[in-house]
């Protein structure tokens, strides 16, 4: 009897259970017509950025911010960003303006968007604002709560780059309206951008296969939106190195880091 052909599969990392499961992956991808992933801060831990929630997060050790940070900021523009420029911050935003500063996209980052650049991977909807993924080179890319690189208008959605300059007073109103503008990143008490929401949830109704990365599928609206797209018939796989609320979902929920199971997958798929 033939011995059959030993599969290259090289991953360092992975045990065989986890590389029978990247098989499984790479054949609900191949199957699936369009196919989204939706990144948590999961994937941004491996990038040396805290994560807000969780055990270690920035909240649990700095204590929760306001939930009505939205409202203040609205009420008093001007007082919000003094405080912000003036040092007069919380512990956990000058510790996430650090990290955020050094941090570079990894492996799996640049895994993404191989495969995005190949054609199985159609978009990216990520729930961190910490930019990695543009920066990684990720080109349908959306940041559902912001990116704390960039500067937005609240009325009218222009959005500025800020690129490594950190504000030092107050920006001045809209080029474009004369509106307010904020930070891009999405605050406690403020919807979603109606523009990025639409954006996220066209992709996830194109949907039938999504790949969740890294989230731990908590954070409203955005994880409302995995639940919407398995309630559609699309194909969940769960990335996360801990069982999530999204795991029952799932057709496969592999126990690995995006930087461990992205290149084994990208290097499944190639
Ligand atoms: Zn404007």
């Amino acid at each position: 009897m033939p011995v059959p052909p030993v599969k290259t599969r090289g991953s360092p990392v992975l045990n065989p259970d986890q590389l029978d499961q990247i098989d499984d992956i790479v054949g609900i991808i191949r199957k699936a017509s369009y196919t989204v992933a939706m990144t948590g801060a999961g994937i941004s831990v491996e990038s040396g950025i805290p994560p807000f929630r969780g055990a270690d997060g920035l909240w649990t050790r700095h204590g929760t911010p306001p939930m009505d940070g939205y409202a203040q900021f609205r009420k008093d523009p001007v007082g919000w960003w003094n405080r912000r420029t003036n040092g007069k911050i919380d512990s956990h935003v000058m510790e996430l303006r650090e990290a955020l500063a050094n941090a570079k996209p990894h492996a799996g980052h640049f895994a993404l968007v191989d495969m995005e650049r190949i054609g199985v991977l159609d978009s990216v909807i990520t729930q961190n604002i910490d930019g990695l993924d543009e920066k990684a080179g990720l080109v349908n890319l959306v940041e559902i709560h912001g990116n704390r690189q960039k500067l937005r208008c609240v009325e009218c959605g222009n959005r500025e780059s800020l690129g490594e300059i950190v504000p030092l007073f107050a920006p001045d109103p809209c080029d474009v309206c004369g509106g307010l503008v904020k930070f891009d990143t999405v605050m406690f008490g403020e919807p979603i951008p109606d523009d990025v929401m639409a954006a996220a949830r066209a992709e996830i109704d194109s949907a039938d296969c999504v790949l969740a990365i890294g989230t731990s599928a908590t954070v409203r609206p955005a994880s409302g939106l995995l639940w919407i797209a398995e309630a559609a018939g699309a194909k969940i796989v769960e990335i996360n190195p801990t069982e999530t609320k999204l795991t029952p979902l799932s057709e496969v929920s592999l126990r690995a880091t995006a930087g461990q199971a992205l290149p084994a997958l990208l290097n499944a798929l190639s």
